[in-house]
């Protein structure tokens, strides 16, 4: 498992950068760390997180803690993963029924692929899923999630056209309880007109919910391109003045995506990272694992 997160990785300008930095510049000298530097803001790590990453690792080589450049490339390693671990929490799902997730996130960054990805995570380990089309501001988003379910037996609650989604995730969380679901995903608008119409329906959206389940949205899951930069982070920001967002999925981390984004987001805000996609099939949304995303990285 740990090579297939390689393979997905090895084509992020992370990786490529820092192979070609150390197979080129063995020598261990501050000129290495600065090229460091620029290596890992290249990849998106953040500017910040980059910095101090490179700082601590130049006050370790002042005191000569590294033999070579490869013992700096093994402390380089454990400083990224340490940055990561504290983000990595796995979603548990068991400790409601229905566990309700409503997914967050703009249009494009691949909400409604995520939801199905998750859908077929949790039916394939034998829970009984149930989906909410809460995106009714695009018929299209209705229908791609209509069209997914029915492709893999997972129903759908949803509405016509314009319906009001509160009103449809609150129907859907009855079905849910009387079917006895075990999760319910409700997608939800990744825009609308204004940020203040976005606040209005997520905030109603929450409201209606806990008149069911005074505990629920159980988990607030945004989705975040991570080919997007400093774009990502800054959506984050936003999104959590509209609404408690209490995990992160980050896609499209595969082919020739920048790959740092993920130590920028750990570093802002310390929220879960629950999942990571490294690909475009059911499997390749990957539940977040900080060593195996620093090893696939690494050279
Ligand atoms: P939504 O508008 O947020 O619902 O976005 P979609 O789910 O429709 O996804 C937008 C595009 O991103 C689609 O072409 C997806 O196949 C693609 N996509 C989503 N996740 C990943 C991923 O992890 N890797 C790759 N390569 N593509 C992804």
């Amino acid at each position: 498992a740990r090579r297939s997160w390689r393979e997905r990785l090895s084509g992020s300008v992370f990786s490529r950068g820092i192979s070609t930095l150390f197979s080129r510049h063995p020598k261990l000298d501050d000129s290495l760390l600065d090229e460091l530097e620029t290596t890992l803001i290249t990849a998106d790590v953040g500017i910040e997180a980059s910095t101090s990453l490179v700082e601590t690792l130049r006050k370790r080589m002042h005191k000569r803690e590294f033999a070579d450049a490869d013992a700096l490339l093994r402390a380089l390693r454990q400083e990224l993963i340490a940055l990561l671990k504290p983000v990595q929490t796995s979603l548990d799902i068991a400790g409601h029924k229905p566990f309700v997730v409503l997914t967050v996130g703009i249009n494009g960054a691949g909400k409604t692929t995520t939801i199905g990805k998750l859908a077929r995570r949790w039916r394939d380990e034998g829970k009984q899923v149930l989906l909410a089309a809460g995106d009714t501001f695009r018929a299209a988003a209705v229908e791609q999630l209509k069209t997914w379910g029915e492709r893999n037996q997972v129903p759908v609650i949803s509405q016509g056209q314009d319906a009001d989604a509160a009103s449809v995730i609150f129907d859907a969380l009855q079905a849910a309880r009387s079917r006895h679901a075990d999760v319910l995903i409700a997608d939800t608008a990744g825009r609308l007109h204004t940020q203040g119409g976005l606040m209005d329906e997520l905030g109603k959206i929450a409201r209606v919910l806990k008149k069911l389940d005074a505990d629920a949205p159980h988990e607030v899951l945004m989705v975040i391109d991570g080919t997007t930069g400093q774009n990502a982070v800054n959506q984050v920001r936003q999104f959590r003045q509209i609404v408690g967002v209490t995990g992160l999925v980050v896609t499209k981390l595969d082919g020739t995506a920048k790959g740092g984004v993920v130590f920028a987001l750990a570093r802002e805000f310390g929220l879960p990272i629950r999942f990571v996609g490294l690909g475009e099939t059911a499997t390749d949304l990957r539940v977040f694992d900080a060593e195996a995303y620093v090893d696939g990285l690494l050279p």
